[in-house]
């Protein structure tokens, strides 16, 4: 695992606490709330959820249609989060940077408008078994109208991907390879730069599913050298609803739209269309407004704190918890990667992963169960399920401390 970053003495934890009001409350009969289900969703801080309620206070109008004054507010202030979005990720281009509700929305874009119009019989898509479904299925549906096939290059039992395998299958017929930044299930990071050097030197593609990396590590897809970057808001402390693609211009050029409407088009005629420049051709209908307002903010709350504060909190709590879950007799942790987001997927011998969710519920404790979409990673390890606990920088110490002492009582409880 990652050598150990240390928290800075300015990182106050109360008061960035006290920033998210979610994490006051109780559960189940006054039970504290100790929320580990980070990776599923992120909470909220009070200047998100505020500047969506003044948005609607205030502002709220349609972007791009109105000359009044509230439409041209709400057009700059959707407008601005594409700007601090491009900043945050170093975009080279504002126009590089296409909204969408969310990864799901960018990967199938990415599918349907890039890829299906040339794949052929034969031709192949290279992703990872380390893969969200979000990954893999929009690639399974554009082959299968293509007659396309989808590879899936191997991890070894650290949960690493095996880098040398996967740039063994980057062959001829291969016409893009996507792989997760940060696997949602493990927390494996992906060397992408050595990814994406590979995939240049063979002239294929390469998307990142860059959804669990956002929320957690400054991204740069300038140096990251990658064609396509899909991620999510709502796992970064802004609304649900809300996401990007980036891609490189020539991409965004050569792509025919997605969706047809209003907002996409440049001239409308029954004798033909023509459709406005990226990244307007790909946002077809009224966006989600009052989220990306919410998305701007959340920038700001990020660059308020820092990821060097952010990160060095969060390895502290990953360490901190995978070595107190190792003391526990019959834990078996799935994913120990040199290089770790703060993912952690376990079993308890002798109990389903269920039935301890919700046995942890009950004492407060809010962690997933289940395949986390990712079936092709269950089956690599040959487990139906896993529990996985997701650290924010929000999370403390002491919250462990009461996890540890759930689980153990759970375990006393089903043993
Ligand atoms: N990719 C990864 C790695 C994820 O963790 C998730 C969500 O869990 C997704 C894609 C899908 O994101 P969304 O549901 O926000 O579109």
């Amino acid at each position: 695992m990652n050598a150990q970053p240390k928290t800075p003495a300015t990182f106050d934890i109360q008061r960035i606490r006290a920033d998210f009001p979610v994490l006051s409350r109780t559960v189940h009969d006054g039970k504290p709330l100790v929320y580990f289900d980070n990776a599923n969703t992120s909470q909220k801080p009070v200047s998100v959820i505020e500047a969506v309620n003044r948005h609607y206070r205030e502002t709220n109008a349609n972007v791009a249609r109105a000359v009044h004054q509230l439409g041209e507010e709400s057009t700059a202030a959707y407008e601005g989060a594409r700007d601090k979005l491009a900043r945050f990720i170093n975009a080279t281009s504002r126009n590089e940077l296409i909204l969408t509700s969310g990864t799901t929305q960018s990967i199938n874009l990415v599918a349907y408008s890039y890829a299906l119009p040339q794949l052929k019989p034969g031709d192949a898509i290279l992703t990872t078994v380390m893969e969200h479904h979000a990954n893999i299925v929009p690639w399974q549906l554009v082959a299968a109208r293509s007659g396309a096939k989808v590879k899936a290059a191997p991890i070894d039992q650290r949960g690493e991907l095996i880098v040398e395998q996967f740039v063994a299958m980057l062959t001829p017929e291969v016409k893009l390879a996507c792989v997760a930044h940060v696997s949602n299930v493990l927390g494996t990071v992906n060397p992408v730069r050595e990814i994406a050097r590979e995939c240049k030197k063979r002239g294929i593609p390469l998307l990142v599913d860059g959804s669990q990396a956002v929320p957690h590590r400054p991204v740069d897809v300038q140096a990251l050298g990658c064609d396509f970057y899909a991620l999510t808001g709502h796992k970064m402390l802004a609304p649900t609803g809300t996401g990007a693609l980036w891609a490189k211009r020539e991409h965004l050029e050569a792509m025919p739209p997605f969706f047809g409407g209003g907002e996409m088009i440049r001239e409308v005629g029954f004798n033909g269309t023509t459709f406005a420049p990226p990244p307007h051709k790909f946002e077809a209908g009224t966006p989600n407004i009052a989220g990306f307002v919410g998305l701007g903010a959340a920038i700001d709350y990020y660059e308020s704190i820092g990821f060097d504060a952010i990160h060095a909190q969060e390895q502290d709590l990953l360490h901190y918890a995978t070595e107190r879950l190792r003391e526990i007799p019959g834990v078996r942790l799935f994913g120990e990667a040199r290089e770790k987001e703060a993912v952690i997927s376990f079993l308890l011998e002798g109990a389903q992963a269920t039935d301890l969710a919700t046995l942890l519920d009950l004492q407060g404790v809010a962690v997933r169960s289940g395949h986390h979409c990712a079936h092709p990673l269950m089956q690599f390890f040959n487990v139906p399920a896993t529990l996985r606990v997701s650290l924010a920088f929000y999370n403390t110490r002491e919250e462990i401390d009461v996890f540890i002492a759930a689980l153990l009582k759970v375990r006393k409880l089903l043993m």
